[in-house]
């Protein structure tokens, strides 16, 4: 039994994190990857100092900072142009070493973090390797792992699902994803327009009713970056419309009207759900990342509570490989990440989301006045940045018992 490996199904960021925590504990792992290559897409790009400084022990930080963009203000703007509160991060200098936001792609921080797991541990990483199924005992799970036409049965110690909100390992268990969809999708498109000159800051949200946005510069390939913007799509046209040139068009001249046309260098459509899994355990099988929760993008927690959740679960299930704690422990992995992801991500992006698109101008107003009054004020803007920036409700879930 001490010699069964522990499986992670996924190589997403959460899935190699677990695999680089539990690694560098002298665990043998073995990850399985259905796709046959790590994912390029255009989804997380914001990093909270929390998760900077879980990172930072693996080395990942640092490497993430060679290519990263160091965003010390972001902003609340209105459709007109005009500025209607900044805050700066650098409040918060005194409790992180990361008093920012760094932004840089998903698809650039997974490679990262697959060459230090393959360089400073023994995992067996394996692409092309489907989890199509399983079955647990109280001393193994026996995991059933779909290779092209072949299925073969490879037997672990324990199995984490990483494998993203679609989750098989989730759906395997049947444990209820609890939570809604929104009506609307998110289109998200980039452009090398420079959006600075208007006075945007590297990350600017675009309060308004209908035409709200999410603003953010990523590196890209090189020193001039490249802007993305996150937006709602019209629910009422098909997915060919609204990445047609024409709708896209329209909808970047709502974030900065201008003469030209928008030359978009990328273009992607997502649906966002708020949902979180009843349970993130069932015995020997555990679920961490999009797998156990999924939230709207908007304040940018998807990604790093997935990493948060690789952080906990590999320090307590370490601890219970080496016997020196029970498997209750891994139940408080459950209450402490729960906790966090219900009052932390959930309620942050809900609010968020609410912010930018109030129908009700009263509403609306009292609500942006309510910031501009928040980010003026010292203290009550450095309130807001610890929430915003994980760093409190993190805190609060890690006192959990
Ligand atoms: C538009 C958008 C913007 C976002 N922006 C941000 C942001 O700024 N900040 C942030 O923190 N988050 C953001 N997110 C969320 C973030 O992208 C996700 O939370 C993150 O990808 C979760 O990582 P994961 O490893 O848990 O899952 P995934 O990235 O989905 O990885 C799961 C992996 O499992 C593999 N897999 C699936 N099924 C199986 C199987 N049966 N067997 C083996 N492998 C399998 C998949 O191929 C994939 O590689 C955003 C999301 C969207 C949609």
């Amino acid at each position: 039994m001490a010699d069964l490996p522990i499986i992670v199904a996924g190589a997403g960021p959460t899935g190699l994190m677990c695999a680089l925590a539990l690694g560098r504990q002298g665990i043998p792992v073995v990850v399985l990857e259905s796709e046959a290559a790590l994912a390029h897409d255009l989804r997380a790009g914001t990093f909270h100092p929390p998760t900077l400084e879980m990172m930072a022990p693996y080395g990942i930080t640092a490497r993430m900072h060679e290519t990263g963009l160091k965003v010390r203000y972001w902003q609340i703007r209105n459709r007109q142009g005009d500025l209607v509160a900044q805050f700066d991060l650098d409040r918060i200098a005194d409790v992180t070493p990361y008093p920012y936001r760094l932004h840089l792609e998903q698809h650039r921080l997974t490679p990262i973090q697959l060459d230090i797991l393959r360089r400073e541990t023994n995992a067996d990483v394996r692409f092309g390797h489907r989890v199509a199924g399983f079955t647990q005992d109280a001393d193994r799970v026996r995991v059933e792992v779909a290779t092209g036409s072949t299925t073969e049965v490879v037997e672990a110690a324990w199995l984490i699902g990483a494998d993203g909100g679609r989750s098989t390992v989730r759906k395997t268990l049947d444990i209820e994803f609890e939570g809604f969809t929104w009506p609307e999708q998110f289109l998200v498109a980039s452009t090398h327009y420079e959006f600075a000159q208007h006075g945007f800051a590297m990350n600017s949200y675009i309060s308004d009713p209908v035409h709200w946005a999410a603003v953010f510069k990523m590196p890209h390939t090189g020193p001039g970056g490249i802007w993305r913007a996150a937006c709602p799509a019209d629910p009422s046209l098909p997915d060919e419309a609204l990445l047609g040139d024409d709708y896209i068009e329209r909808t970047m001249q709502n974030i900065v009207p201008r003469a030209e046309r928008y030359a978009i260098v990328y273009r992607s459509i997502y649906r966002v759900h708020q949902r979180v899994a009843k349970d993130f355990r069932a015995g020997r099988v555990l679920i961490a990342g999009d797998a156990a929760h999924l939230n709207n993008p908007m304040g940018g927690f998807g990604l790093n509570s997935g990493i948060h959740d690789a952080i906990n679960v590999a320090d307590k299930l370490g601890k219970v490989w080496r016997r020196e704690a029970g498997e209750e422990v891994l139940d408080l992995y459950v209450r402490q990440r729960r906790a966090a992801t219900i009052a932390q991500v959930q309620a942050m992006s809900i609010r968020n989301k609410r912010l930018l698109e109030e129908r009700n101008p009263a509403v609306q107003h009292k609500q942006l006045e309510e910031l501009i009054a928040t980010a003026a004020d010292a203290d009550r803007a450095r309130k807001y940045l610890l929430e915003s920036s994980m760093i409190a409700g993190l805190a609060r879930a890690n006192e959990v018992q």
